[in-house]
C-alpha cells in the first residue's frame, strides 16, 4: 500500500471546507460564543465510530475515547452530532452494548445509536413469520426475536431432535439407538450470526439443512438448488484479542462452510444476503439510523456528511470508501438524470430511462432504498486510529505492485480487492484526533 507514506503526511494537512455565511452563524451557535440569533445549530454531519480497536481494547477503554466523547456532547450529556456505533460484534443484544459504551465512555448512550452486524436483519421482514434456523452463540433466540423473528429454531433444538445426526464428539453421540424427534416445523431460511461454539455441530446440522431443504426427515436425494435462503452476519476472518495473534472470527467459520457445501455438491453456496462490515447494506442501515436519529431531535437540516472511524482496514475502512463510492454513484445518476430532464424539456421531450442514466447499479438497491427511504449523505469519508488493529510502523513496500501482489485478502469470497477502497481519507493518531479533524474540517468550535 504505497499511499498509506503519503497518507501519513496527509493526516497532518487540514482540509478546509468553504461554510456559507448562514451555516456558519448556526455552527457559532453550537459553541455558544455567537449569540446569532439565528437559531439554534444543525449538524449537516453524522459520525459512525467503531468499537473495538477504537474505544476500547479487550475490555480496556482507550484512554482518547473520552475526551472525543466530551467533545460531542453539550452541558446537558446530549449529543451535539447524530452518532451510530457500528460494530462487526453479534453475540449480545443492542441494550447491552449500549449499557457498556455509555460506562465506557461517560456519556448516556440509547440502544438506538448502536448498530450490531444483525441490525439489519430488521428489514427482511419477509422472512420474520417464516421458520429460521439460527448459528452461532451467546443469546441468539433472544436476537433473533428482538430482530423481529417469530420462528426461531436453534442448532441445539435440531440435535436434541435428531440425536443421530451430531456424530464427530464420540461422547456426546447418543447412548442407545434413538429414533428421530421429528417434531420440529420445516426450517424454510437459515441465518448465521456468528462463530458457533463447537463448530462441527453447526457444519454438519447446517449442511444437512441445505441439502433436505428444511427436513432433516429426509435423506440427501435430489439436493435442491439454489438452496434454503442463506442469510450471513459478520464475515471478519479474524479479530484481535488480547492474545498476541488474531482469533478465528465468524468469517473463518464461512469459510468452512462455503468449502463443505462446494465439495460436497459441486456447487457455490449462495448468501441471500452479506452483512456487517464492510458491506454495504450495512453502512446504508447506519445512515438511516443517522438519519433518524437527527430527525428525532428535531434538526430538519438533511445529513449530507458521514465521518467513519475505525481501526481496520479491510472492514472500517473498505466499507466506508465503498459506501462513499456508491454514494458518488448515486449523486452522480441524480445529476445525469436532472441534466437529461432539463434536455429533455429544452427540446420538448420525454427523456429515455436509459438514454442518460445507467440504469443496472440502482437494482440492488431498490429494496433497500424503499425500505429505508433513500439516504441524504452524498459522501462518507474515512478515519483510520492507530489504536487497534492497524500498526503504522509496519514497513510500506516500495514497489506497489509487489506490494498488492503479496497482499492476502482476508476479506469474504463475495468481495473482491480493490487497492483504493483500502486507502483511508485520513490516518490519524486516536478518535480524539479524528473528532478534532472533522470539527476542524466542518469549521465548529468545541461543543463544551
Ligand atoms: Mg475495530
Amino acid at each position: 500500500m504505497r499511499a498509506l507514506n503519503s497518507l501519513c503526511r496527509a493526516a497532518n494537512t487540514l482540509y478546509g471546507r468553504p461554510v456559507g455565511a448562514g451555516t456558519a452563524v448556526a455552527r457559532c451557535g453550537l459553541c455558544g460564543t455567537a449569540a446569532s440569533g439565528s437559531g439554534k445549530f444543525q449538524p449537516d454531519f453524522g459520525l459512525l465510530f467503531d468499537i473495538d480497536g477504537v474505544l476500547v481494547r479487550g475490555k480496556t477503554p482507550i484512554p482518547a475515547a473520552k475526551k472525543a466523547f466530551q467533545k460531542l456532547v453539550d452541558s446537558n450529556g446530549q449529543f451535539v452530532v447524530p452518532v451510530v456505533f457500528v460494530t462487526n460484534a453479534g453475540n449480545c443484544l443492542r441494550q447491552k452494548k449500549a449499557d457498556q459504551l455509555s460506562h465506557i465512555l461517560g456519556v448516556s448512550i440509547s440502544q438506538d445509536q448502536v448498530m450490531m452486524s444483525h441490525s439489519p436483519l430488521r428489514m427482511f421482514r419477509k422472512y420474520h413469520d417464516q421458520c429460521v434456523l439460527v448459528s452461532g452463540q451467546g443469546p441468539v433466540l433472544d436476537i433473533a426475536k428482538n430482530l423481529g423473528f417469530t420462528k426461531v429454531i436453534s442448532i441445539d433444538m435440531l440435535r436434541e431432535s435428531y440425536p443421530l445426526l451430531d456424530m464427530v464428539d464420540h461422547n456426546r453421540r447418543p447412548k442407545l439407538p434413538a429414533s428421530p424427534v421429528a417434531n420440529l416445523p420445516k426450517v424454510e431460511a437459515v441465518i448465521l450470526f456468528g462463530e458457533p461454539i463447537r463448530w462441527e455441530t453447526n457444519l454438519q446440522l447446517i449442511v444437512d439443512v441445505l441439502l433436505t431443504n428444511g427436513n432433516l426427515s429426509n435423506a440427501y436425494l435430489n439436493s435442491p438448488f439454489p438452496h434454503l435462503p442463506l442469510l450471513a452476519c459478520n464475515m471478519d476472518l479474524m479479530w484481535m484479542a488480547e492474545a498476541h495473534s488474531p482469533r478465528f472470527g465468524h468469517g473463518t467459520f464461512l469459510v468452512c462452510l462455503e468449502n463443505i457445501y462446494k465439495k460436497i455438491t459441486g456447487k457455490d453456496l449462495k448468501y441471500e444476503a452479506l452483512m456487517g462490515k464492510p458491506s454495504e447494506l450495512t453502512y446504508h442501515y447506519a445512515e438511516y439510523l443517522i438519519r433518524e436519529q437527527a430527525a428525532e431531535r428535531g434538526w430538519s437540516t438533511p445529513i449530507r456528511t458521514l465521518y467513519a472511524i475505525g481501526d481496520n482496514l479491510m472492514t472500517d475502512i473498505y466499507g466506508a470508501n465503498l459506501y462513499n463510492r456508491y454514494l458518488e454513484e448515486r449523486s452522480s445518476r441524480k445529476t445525469a438524470k436532472t441534466v437529461a430532464k432539463v434536455v429533455a424539456s429544452a427540446h420538448g421531450s420525454t427523456p429515455s430511462p436509459t438514454s442518460a442514466v445507467p440504469q443496472e447499479v440502482d437494482l440492488a438497491y431498490s429494496g433497500w432504498e424503499s425500505e429505508l427511504a433513500a439516504p441524504s449523505a452524498t459522501s462518507c469519508t474515512s478515519f483510520l486510529v492507530c489504536t487497534g488493529v492497524y500498526n503504522p510502523h509496519t514497513e510500506v513496500p516500495k514497489d506497489a505492485n509487489q506490494c498488492i501482489k503479496e497482499t492476502v485478502f482476508h476479506g469474504h469470497r463475495d468481495f473482491r480487492f480493490d487497492p483504493a477502497l483500502v486507502e483511508p481519507s485520513h490516518i490519524v493518531q486516536d478518535v480524539a484526533a479524528a473528532v478534532e479533524l472533522i470539527f476542524q474540517k466542518e469549521n465548529i468550535g468545541s461543543a463544551v
